[in-house]
This record gives structure tokens, sequence and C-alpha cells, in this order.
């Protein structure tokens, strides 16, 4: 059976035009360390959220702009994650459509 493909390996697919600024920022970084589930972490495909000893760890520049991380902390009621395009439409460039 088939391993998972490494993540280096599945960004790889992609082109990345990062936007020097994140695109993603916390309201209330409190609210993350009361957040027990931390859905963010588990629904991003490009493993841009990891809790990393007090604190979420954001990875903005591997952003594939699914928004998932968003929705995941809304259905949550926590409002913790400010999450627009990158400016100037910078961000991820899909190769294969
Ligand atoms: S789901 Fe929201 S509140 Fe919970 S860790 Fe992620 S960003 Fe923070």
């Amino acid at each position: 059976m088939a391993g998972r493909i490494p993540l280096s390996e599945r960004l790889g697919a992609d082109a990345f035009d990062t936007d020097p600024a994140s695109h993603i920022t916390l309201s209330d970084p409190a609210l993350c360390g009361r957040c027990a589930e931390k859905p963010c972490i588990r629904v991003c495909p490009a493993e841009v959220y990891a809790w990393e000893a007090d604190h979420l760890r954001i990875r903005y520049e591997n952003c594939l702009e699914t928004g998932a991380c968003r929705i995941a902390c809304e259905k949550l009621g926590n409002r913790a994650l400010v999450w627009t395009f990158p400016a100037q439409g910078r961000g991820v460039q899909y190769r294969l459509g």
C-alpha cells in the first residue's frame, strides 16, 4: 500500500507568489489556547497550522486558500482566524487546474 505523499511533494505541484505579509492572523491568540479540538490543524491539507508549546504556529506561505480552517474555527463559534486572500493576487498558483 502506498504511503502518504510528503508535504513538500504535494505543495511542489503548485507555485507560490508569497506575500511578505501574512493573510492569516488571529483576532485573539488566547482563544486558541482554550480551544480543545483545534480543528484548523486537522482540516488544512497544507499543514499551515501546528500547536507549538503555547501558541498556534501559522505557516501562511503554504496556504492553498481553501478557507477550510476559517470554516472549522467558525463552526466552533470561536472566530479566532482573520483570513483574507493574499494581497494583489499573490499566493498559490495552481498548475494543474
Ligand atoms: S480552530 Fe480557531 S480557535 Fe481553535 S486553534 Fe484553530 S484558529 Fe484557534
